[in-house]
């Protein structure tokens, strides 16, 4: 019993030092308690930024096409969007990809405030096709591995 108390402040202790050394890592990990594809925990899953804009009323026209984009699944028109304001509130698409064939895609309100929380506009699932296309916007070095 005592070890596995250990075992599990332990566990903590790691968790706690990966959320420092990458807050976006856990914010996504937090995101997708569920992969769509394989329906389980993402554990070997990796994800990537995709794109990202600030939210205000200027940039609203351009907040639509995002969600447009996503929706329809232009991942192409994504590289157009590569904006991010850490002052205000952002949208920003993450791509999710698995052991497996396929992946997801999310599309979120990235809040400014540290706890406010962040919100889901969109979750998609995407085909093998599709994973190569993401994968086709980003650098190989820009997928990281979901924390466990
Ligand atoms: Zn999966």
């Amino acid at each position: 019993m005592l070890k596995s108390l250990v075992n599990r402040i332990a566990l903590r202790r790691k968790r706690r030092k990966e959320e420092l050394k990458n807050p976006h890592a856990v914010a996504v990990r937090r995101l997708v308690p569920k992969c769509l594809v394989c329906n389980s925990d993402p554990v070997a899953h990796e994800f990537a930024q995709l794109a990202s804009i600030p939210i205000n009323a200027e940039t609203k026209p351009r907040v639509i096409a995002l969600f447009n984009h996503v929706k329809d699944h232009e991942w192409e028109q994504l590289r157009d969007f590569t904006d991010f304001r850490g002052d205000q509130d952002d949208a920003i698409v993450y791509g999710v990809i698995g052991p497996h064939a396929g992946g997801m895609v999310v599309l979120i309100r990235d809040p400014t405030e540290l706890y406010a929380r962040v919100e889901i506009y969109l979750e998609e699932k995407i085909t093998s096709d599709e994973v190569e296309r993401i994968k086709a916007l980003v650098p190989p070095a820009a997928w990281q591995e979901l924390p466990g």
